[in-house]
């Protein structure tokens, strides 16, 4: 028993024992917590239970151990102090972890009946020895709800002599009746800066040289875990001994040397797609992981990005060896702030498809060729003297704003024109980078259309060009109902042509959106019918003899709803017949026929974009080319 930890000194202690903080003067990073616990025992105002949380590593049972030789030292007097000497029994027990009056539980394995009988009577006792019972219980979050409730009973009613410290990465999982009788301490993620020093400490006390970039590429490693960077260190000495480098440090590691990952970004940023290559080859020959390094990457260009912008203030900013700084400040010197802020963006957007990859190579490889291959940034002010140009030119004066919705619904409205794709010409290879400065001239929620003028307008159809999607009813009837007496909408022209079929079931199709409202089902019955006649007088449907959809529609109460649907639309008591004689008139069906008219109006949709004045001009003044004419999603 007592301090074996330093009576022992032969044999081997792993680094985070032998340097595990003993006062919270020590304790590095959760000054926070060290304070305010602190401060509760300087005026006796202590809580009778504690609950630590935090990421792993970060202190919470090293801060557990601390506070209970803190409320058990006898060595100052007979009060809890803030400062343990160190010398008394408790202070040894408790280091050592030998304690009877400090119990350390481990919330996961510490679920079975007896162990909660057990503690439940262990409760009553009033310490042995020391001022308190201590049960520190770590990973609490696991405890069973018989653990649970034993602790909760006393809890309600703390006896005097006992004091919880509860320790938990996953406080979610923790009651709220526990919660809620708990003094709760956050602890935080160590700042690399902070793990930096204190594994300089360590170094010099152990008697091991050490270079900058072997300290800084360790706490960059710990991530935030001070238990981490030993473990990593204890790691690092087996191999190198009692001297310590930057690139034994990454090869134990499996760090990706910086000098790879310097190059690497530097051929990126300079557009070298084969160098990046190269490198990726020789660290995938090396046997590195490549999602990981794809992160120390974004880690790289994220350094670069944070130079760029904040230039010399920024080295507290990056955590970095003196020597990768300069590389850094190198490369960002080298380039525009704006392109790397796209590199990142590039490569942050790569870094997921990498992860996710089952080919995390190709993944990686296409990424770099992709940002490596990013055509160059036109400065802002030229591109708005462009634009400026463009507006006169079209001599309008500045764009009227976007109208948005309010035209939804209307026949006139052709808002199918979307957005325009263009790549610089001469480059056509290259990825679309212009796209966002032209979609910003040709931005979709200002549809083109509405400055064609000269669309050809088929005549005798209410299909304009760029309105592909079916049309609402209530622009229909004006146009297609005529004067009394009017035969027939399919033959309105006196021909039975295909314009005629066309219009009849642009007319059915305005009927069956109707229907759809209410009954969408039925509705797509009728998608399979065929037109046959259709006038204010009489409707006939036409389906297969044999078809399914045929027999579904002479159902009395599918008719009785059609029928309803089409004397509402012409407001006429019409008749509406099923025929499924074969070859009764045209037997192009609804379905067929919508489909067909919408890739007609996309095709002349496309070629209005194309010859559009707007478009030619912008194409003209960007240097660009039209890649592609899309069009919204249609709503059916
Ligand atoms: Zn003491």
């Amino acid at each position: 028993m007592g301090a074996w930890v330093s009576e022992r000194p032969v044999s081997y202690l792993v680094l985070a024992r032998k340097y595990r903080p003993q006062s919270f003067e020590d304790l590095v990073g959760q000054s926070h917590v060290a304070l305010t616990l602190a401060n509760a025992i300087a005026v006796g105002r202590v809580a009778h239970a504690f609950l630590f949380t935090g990421v792993r590593g970060v202190g919470k049972t090293t801060s557990a151990r601390l506070l209970a030789k803190c409320l058990n030292c006898v060595g100052k007097g007979g009060q809890p102090t803030a400062t343990p000497c160190q010398e008394c029994a408790p202070c040894k027990e408790i280091a050592a972890g030998a304690d009877i009056d400090v119990q350390e539980i481990d919330g996961a394995s510490y679920n079975g009946v007896d162990e909660v009988r057990r503690l439940q009577e262990g409760l009553n006792f009033r310490p042995a020895r020391d001022r308190f019972k201590i049960y520190i219980v770590d990973e609490v979050h696991m405890l069973s709800n018989a653990a649970w409730n034993a602790f909760l009973k006393t809890l309600e009613e703390p006896p005097p002599h006992v004091k919880f410290i509860f320790a938990t990465t996953e406080v979610h999982k923790v009651p709220v009746t526990i919660l809620s009788r708990c003094q709760r301490f956050d602890f935080r993620l160590i700042a690399t800066a902070t793990i930096a020093g204190r594994l300089r400490e360590v170094l010099a006390k152990e008697g091991i040289a050490c270079d900058d970039l072997s300290v800084a590429t360790l706490a960059r490693e710990a991530a935030g875990s001070m238990r981490d960077a030993m473990s990593l260190l204890d790691q690092v000495i087996a191999f190198s001994g009692d001297r310590l480098t930057g690139e034994d440090v990454a090869r134990v590691l499996g760090v990706p040397n910086r000098r790879v990952l310097h190059d690497l970004a530097g051929a990126l940023v300079g557009g070298d797609a084969t160098a990046c290559l190269l490198r990726i080859d020789e660290l995938a020959n090396q046997g590195f992981d490549l999602a990981q390094v794809t992160r120390e990457i974004l880690r790289h260009l994220r350094n670069v990005v944070v130079s760029k912008v904040a230039g010399s203030t920024a080295r507290p900013l990056l955590d970095l060896a003196d020597e990768e700084v300069r590389d850094v400040e190198a490369l960002a010197a080298l380039a525009d702030a704006d392109d790397l802020v796209r590199i990142y963006q590039g490569f942050s957007r790569g870094y997921d498809d990498v992860v996710r990859s089952g080919q995390p190579r190709i993944a990686l490889e296409m990424t770099l060729i992709r940002l490596a291959r990013r055509p160059p940034l036109l400065p802002l002010d030229e591109l708005l003297a462009r634009l400026g140009e463009l507006e006169k030119r079209l001599g309008g004066g500045p764009p009227s704003p976007p109208r948005g919705g309010a035209r939804g619904g209307s026949t006139s409205t052709p808002p199918q024109a979307g957005s325009v794709t263009t790549a610089s010409r001469g480059t056509s290879s290259r990825p679309v980078m212009t796209r966002g400065a032209l979609a910003l001239a040709t931005s979709s929620d200002e549809p083109l259309s509405d400055r064609v003028p000269e669309v050809p307008q088929p005549k005798g159809t209410n299909l304009s060009p760029l309105a592909v999607a079916p049309l609402p009813a209530s622009a229909v009837v004006p146009h297609r109902v005529e004067p009394a007496g009017e035969e027939s909408f399919g033959t309105s022209s006196g021909e039975a042509g295909s314009r005629g079929i066309l219009e009849s079931l642009v007319v059915f199709r305005a009927i069956l959106r109707r229907i759809a409202e209410s009954h969408p089902a039925i509705a797509s019955i009728f998608d399979h019918a065929s037109v046959r006649e259709i006038t204010r007088e009489r409707v006939v449907l036409g389906f297969g003899p044999q078809s399914f959809a045929g027999a579904q529609a002479k159902e009395p109460e599918v008719l009785d709803i059609v029928t309803r649907a089409v004397r509402a639309y012409f407001g006429a008591p019409t008749q509406v017949a099923i025929d499924l004689s074969a070859g009764g008139g045209s037997d192009e069906t609804v379905a067929v026929a919508a489909a067909a008219s919408r890739r007609e109006a996309s095709e002349k949709a496309r070629a209005a974009v194309e010859n559009h004045p707007l478009v030619v001009e912008a194409l003209r003044l960007f240097g660009g080319e039209l890649r592609e004419v899309r069009f919204r999603e249609e709503e059916e």
